[in-house]
């Protein structure tokens, strides 16, 4: 959560007194005691668990056991395993044990973290919710039966749908609309059983519960005060301790619960109270806590018929089945999502969409390098014998990126709304579990051909595995310090190549290969230097691609007539570049013969930043001071062709002096073999950015605006599993900012006949501000004076060049919505290129080598083709060897 956004919740909680709530039927309040513990927001995860996460378990287990009527809610498993596994006792956790037996210590959610809902893939919210489902199965023999998704920014429709796929029985949210939630206040319409999927519709639904406006925290009956972490200063800290509860003050402990209860019992369908005891960081001494509220639950109960309710320490299962005993029927909700979250009129929590773009971007290599690793290991090592590799040291591999990849789910983590060095931090745990799974990788390669002799000097010995389930027909890149190269497959044969300068280094080369690789297979190849000239040995050596370069051109002078084209093409599109302006001008789909006029141009948010004068951009919070400008007064062309690929090279320069460009598209079309999955290759634009630095309170977009008649509808998905319709919509205020979407891995503007799809490796914003225009959020570089932020460093000044890409679909709706499912997987799981390398394993433990997690997903919604979205049935006999054991999720 923000650092002082709530702070007048205790003036609301003082004035509200409705008059009518009286007359309600006796209330039952569930108190319901948690902690919210953020795996890493202002503190990593390391500082957390010394300064007050190990305090929370170890205090809550004695409170608890000591009395029999408390209760505790645990959430965060990457907290509370650290714990389990680290720290406590023996005598801990058989009182643990006892407690979740008994059901007063109740796990809720179970996943490692509390994932984010709007950037986070939902390949990977499945990957650490089974982390943490799977550690409390094996140990306490549970299975979460609730949802607590009361922190992230925003609530997803794949949530419920994930929820209900897991068993749960009930959903818990928080941060919606300020506005719809107000509404679902009045109506009583906070509770309502969720349809979270077109495809499954009444098949998995659940029954769901917003959070009123109070959401997760109860201020004013915090007891224990501020863990304090090295370093804090007094006038840091924003939770306030409570004096303690005695005979002369009782009353206005039991007036302020008592009061706050029955306003929100006004907002629900049945006399039950959900009422969240805790807030941020809480219970870390949970004496103090349980003490004083025994005082003030004994007081209001010895007065209940005076007070009209009686209160109880709670679960989430104890309320959830007092709800259900009640036998209520609720209004159902369809497919669509709560986003996007706006607090309140003028601030709309639509920047984080984009924050910190390159964590998101290494997020997400990381969880498909995870993808790779764990189908290689299962393919290669797990079901087939080896001779060298100890299986155990592989799967540590493996865990480590499970729980790095789990980690940076967290709401705080992949949406950038962390400080720098917690940054840092899952930067530095993605990197190590990545360095670990390329490792494993390499092994399995050396384990299965150790008798290869590999390249010879100067040269590279390349393995490319295909981690998706099909036949992949794609384009490689390598880079190569020499220009002249011969490149073999496995065969010896010669292989298909072009090699051009790199863009990166000036004294390296760009090698690009034509590979072929069956699904969950790997191809080698050998790459070495020339030693002579063609002529002398016959060995075919890779084409040279020609480089044409174009002058720069003026923004301000440019004329867009159009009568000056040059086109690029390959077998499915032709792009038309605009020598006037150095822009694109316009793309023929070859398909379905249609020319659409489509341009794309840097353009830049500059944003509010002075807290005192109104609301300003941060982390969180998107305040553009106005519409976009272009970011760039000059641009630069060079085409680089060659009979594999042909590269356009855009190069954005800010003022027309600057010797380096702030941005660049490198836009690609491939010419592939016709046939098989050669298809996807030729029916995308590949378009790789580079974007950076920024100047100071800029947010920079890319926006390609075309002639098509979209009505400013633009489609966009929710963590890649479903799309949502978003109609542009006007607002009193804040117009620009509540337009803007997460896109996780795809978004689209479409006309009657003509659909432009885009697919994203990351999660990036996306808005339609035009009729024909989508325009995607890159980058951010905010730093504004908010206090709150300064206090604790929760800046956001990325200096860093970020390399995001993009593919481009352009063709008919039926063509598009046949290629957009299995591309959008293409690009999420490329094949993985390793360079053989040797590395010395130094531990030799055991593993539980039982078992094989297997995911099944149909790619296509409910009507989204006439074909493929016909339902299928997979035979897991058939599927499977009899030794894999399936585990249903
Ligand atoms: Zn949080």
């Amino acid at each position: 959560m923000k650092p002082w956004g709530w702070l007048p919740l205790l003036l609301q909680l003082g004035l509200m007194w409705p008059l009518g709530a009286l007359s309600e039927p006796q209330l039952r309040v569930f108190v319901v005691p948690h902690s919210h513990m953020d795996v890493g927001w202002l503190h990593t995860v390391q500082e957390s668990m010394q300064v007050y996460v190990t305090n929370v378990y170890n205090s809550v287990v004695e409170e608890l056991t000591l009395e029999k009527k408390r209760r505790f809610i645990a959430v965060e498993q990457e907290y509370f395993r650290l714990w389990w596994d680290g720290i406590a006792s023996d005598g801990q956790k058989s009182q643990v044990r006892q407690l979740v037996a008994e059901g007063r210590l109740e796990f809720v959610l179970g996943g490692q973290v509390m994932h984010d809902e709007a950037v986070a893939h939902f390949d990977d919210q499945i990957l650490q919710l089974t982390e943490g489902h799977g550690f409390l199965y094996e140990t306490f023999g549970v299975r979460p039966q609730f949802s607590w998704q009361v922190d992230p920014f925003g609530a997803s429709s794949t949530t419920p749908t994930l929820f209900a796929l897991a068993g749960f029985n009930a959903h818990v949210i928080s941060r919606i609309d300020y506005n719809l939630k107000k509404v679902m206040q009045d109506t009583r319409e906070l509770q309502f059983v969720w349809r979270g999927s077109r495809s499954l519709s009444v098949q998995q639904e659940i029954f769901t519960h917003v959070l009123d406006q109070f959401g997760y925290c109860s201020e004013g009956f915090n007891w224990d005060g501020e863990a304090i972490f090295p370093g804090t200063s007094p006038n840091d800290m924003y939770l306030q301790m409570q004096i303690p509860v005695t005979k002369d003050n009782i009353q206005i402990f039991t007036s302020l619960l008592v009061r706050n209860a029955l306003t929100r019992a006004t907002w629900f369908r049945t006399p039950h109270v959900l009422w969240p005891w805790g807030c941020d960081r809480q219970f870390f001494n949970a004496s103090l806590q349980f003490t004083n509220m025994d005082i003030v639950m004994d007081y209001i109960n010895s007065h209940s018929l005076e007070f009209n309710l009686s209160v109880e320490y709670a679960t989430l299962g104890d309320y959830f089945l007092a709800v259900h005993s009640d036998q209520v029927s609720w209004q159902v909700r369809d497919h669509r999502d709560f986003l996007p979250y706006s607090l309140d009129m003028h601030h709309a929590w639509t920047g984080f969409y984009a924050s910190r773009s390159g964590l998101k971007g290494l997020a997400r290599r990381a969880s498909s390098l995870l993808y790779a690793g764990e189908s290689m290991f299962t393919r290669y090592v797990l079901l087939a014998p080896h001779r060298f590799l100890n299986p155990a040291w592989g799967l540590q591999q493996l865990q480590q990126l499970r729980w790095a990849v789990s980690e940076v789910q967290h709401h705080d983590a992949i949406t950038g709304t962390h400080v720098p060095r917690v940054g840092d931090m899952f930067v530095e745990h993605l990197s190590t579990g990545m360095e670990g799974v390329h490792n494993l990788m390499s092994y399995i390669i050396q384990d299965r051909f150790p008798a290869h002799s590999g390249p010879e000097p100067g040269g590279h010995f390349v393995v490319v595995y295909n981690p998706l389930a099909w036949t992949v027909t794609t384009i490689i890149t390598l880079t190569v310090d020499f220009l002249k190269v011969s490149i073999t497959d496995e065969s010896g044969r010669p292989v298909l190549a072009q090699v051009q300068p790199s863009k990166e280094m000036p004294s390296a080369y760009d090698l690009y290969v034509l590979t072929t690789i069956p699904g969950l297979s790997y191809r080698h190849y050998s790459i070495r230097p020339s030693r002579s000239s063609q002529e002398k040995t016959g060995e075919p050596e890779p084409f040279v691609a020609k480089t044409m370069q174009f002058g720069g051109r003026l923004r301000r002078s440019a004329r867009q007539v159009g009568g000056n084209l040059v086109p690029v093409n390959n077998d499915c599109y032709i792009v038309f570049l605009d020598l006037d302006t150095n822009l694109m001008h316009s793309v023929w789909e070859r398909q379905s013969n249609r020319k659409v006029y489509m341009t794309q141009q840097f353009m830049e948010y500059h944003v509010k930043s002075d807290v005192w004068k109104g609301s300003v951009s941060d982390n969180y919070v998107f305040t553009p001071s106005g519409a976009a400008e272009p970011a760039w007064e000059a641009v630069r062309m060079e085409i680089v062709e060659g009979p594999l690929v042909t590269e356009i090279q855009q190069y954005f320069y800010r003022k027309v002096n600057d010797s380096e460009p702030t941005f660049a598209i490198y836009s690609r079309l491939a010419r592939g073999p016709q046939g098989s999955d050669g298809e996807l290759l030729c029916h995308r634009i590949e378009q790789e950015y580079r974007v950076g630095p920024l100047e100071l309170n800029r947010e920079a977009i890319l926006r390609t605006s075309t002639k098509l008649n979209t009505g400013r509808v633009l489609y966009s998905d929710n963590n890649g599993y479903q799309v949502q319709r978003r109609p542009y919509r006007d607002y009193k205020s804040n117009t620009i900012a509540r337009n803007y979407y997460p896109m996780v891995q795809s978004a689209f503007i479409q006309s009657r006949r003509s659909r432009l799809v885009l697919l994203s490796e990351q999660a990036h914003g996306v808005s339609s501000q035009g009729n024909g225009q989508v325009e995607v959020m890159l980058h951010r570089r905010v730093v504004n004076n908010d206090p709150g932020n300064m206090v604790v460093d929760l800046t956001l000044n990325d200096t860093s060049v970020v390399q995001p890409m993009l593919w481009l679909l352009l063709g008919s709706r039926a063509l598009t919505s046949g290629l957009r499912q299995r591309s959008r997987l293409a690009l999420q799981h490329r094949p993985v290129v390793m360079l053989r390398e040797i590395n010395d394993r130094k531990h030799e433990p055991k593993a539980d080598l039982r078992r094989v997690l297997l995911r099944l997903q149909h790619l296509y919604e409910v009507d989204q083709d006439p074909v493929l979205s016909r339902p299928v049935t997979v035979n897991l006999r058939v599927t499977c060897p009899s030794r894999v054991l399936l585990r249903h999720l």
